[in-house]
């Protein structure tokens, strides 16, 4: 079979998505599937769909226009700002985004009234992590622009942490959303339809008990795919880790020093690469690299170890195993590694019931 391959067992991804689907309709939340790992995979969109997700979410266009393309036909969330420049595609495409910024708002209220539609907005309020969101105080004022724009309906709230400083979710900043969603709904008299708590990281503080007050919908992703949260990388009970796994061929297998000789400059990568002296090792090269993969996620099932990686190559410390020329290796991956050879040309998908 060709490789390097990814193999991926939709019936694993399904039971995933249904495990953490009934545990939160528990708490009275909602899961929009987000699938922008996967190159918003038609086959994965269907096993997740299946599992009973209430919306696919998506951060690129592209990817929300094949899975309509292939037939897709859930309620569609852009989970990325649009583009000003994309406000035409994400009216056509999309049935929700997330937003934080008016003057995009506006450009999609000007592109659905062409398109003679409404464009469904969740308006992202930023709660610590500093990457998306209206800061609470400027809300209100947000909220009152959005209500004036004729071809856009302001289906809720939401937030999202852990991205980019790991701040993480827990009972004061969702309480802080569920507040502020109260506190709209009364000042304008509205009622916001989806309140989106976050992503993955949220589900400790999801079946940690606490009260998820008006929380309704989390976005999720890595624990759908990969069975494990964000926040500690712990599986998550009752899930597979195992749905998706990584093979790479052996292309040279020698019995080579530990040490390199010469004048040691820097890698490709420019990086030093710390050298200990344990004398002669079976080392492996497999045919995968940077361009496809983020070596540092990667874990093999033989607990060989690697020891480096090129653009093009990953060399392994083979141990007591040998591989000769042409064996594959096996890998579980991590989020970083697996975002990389999903979207890598390079890798073989190879999408199948167990
Ligand atoms: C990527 C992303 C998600 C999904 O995150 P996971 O950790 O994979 O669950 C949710 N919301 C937004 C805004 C995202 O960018």
């Amino acid at each position: 079979m060709n490789a390097p391959r990814l193999e991926v067992d939709l019936d694993k991804i399904h039971h995933n998505a249904k495990i953490l689907v009934s545990r939160l309709a528990a708490c009275g939340i909602s899961v929009t599937a987000v699938m922008k790992s996967s190159l918003g995979s038609p086959e994965i969109a269907r096993a997740v769909m299946r599992a009973g997700v209430s919306m696919i979410g998506d951060s690129r266009m592209e990817n929300i226009e094949a899975m309509s393309r292939a037939g897709i036909n859930a309620p569609m969330m852009l989970i990325r700002s649009p583009m000003i420049s994309d406000a035409h595609r994400v009216v056509r495409y999309a049935d929700l985004s997330l937003n934080s910024e008016l003057d995009v708002i506006r450009q999609l209220s000007y592109a659905a009234k062409a398109a003679g539609k409404r464009h469904g907005v969740v308006l992202m309020v930023e709660l610590g992590d500093l990457r998306e969101g209206i800061m609470p105080a400027d809300l209100e004022q947000s909220i009152a622009s959005v209500l004036d724009m004729p071809s856009i309906e302001l289906k809720g709230i939401g937030a999202n942490l852990a991205c980019h400083c790991g701040v993480s979710p827990d009972s004061r900043n969702m309480d802080q959303l569920s507040a502020l969603t109260r506190s709209m709904e009364t000042t304008f008299g509205i009622s916001l339809e989806i309140v989106s708590g976050g992503n993955s990281a949220n589900l400790n503080w999801g079946f940690s008990g606490a009260d998820t007050g008006r929380i309704n919908n989390l976005r999720l992703g890595e624990s759908i795919l990969l069975g494990c949260e964000p926040l500690h990388r712990q599986p998550i009970e009752g899930l597979y880790t195992d749905a998706i796994t990584l093979v790479a061929e052996v292309i040279e297998s020698k019995v080579k020093p530990s040490q390199p000789w010469g004048e040691i400059g820097q890698n490709a990568f420019g990086e030093k690469v710390p050298m200990v002296d344990r004398g002669n090792i079976a080392q492996a090269i497999l045919a995968i690299g940077r361009q496809d993969v983020d070596p540092d996620g990667l874990e093999s099932h033989l607990g060989i170890d690697i020891i480096g990686a090129s653009s093009d190559h990953l060399i392994m410390d083979c141990g007591d195993h040998f591989l000769p020329v042409g064996a594959e290796v096996r890998f579980q991956l991590n989020y970083s590694a697996m975002v990389r050879a999903m979207t890598s040309p390079f890798v073989t998908k190879v999408l199948r019931a167990s």
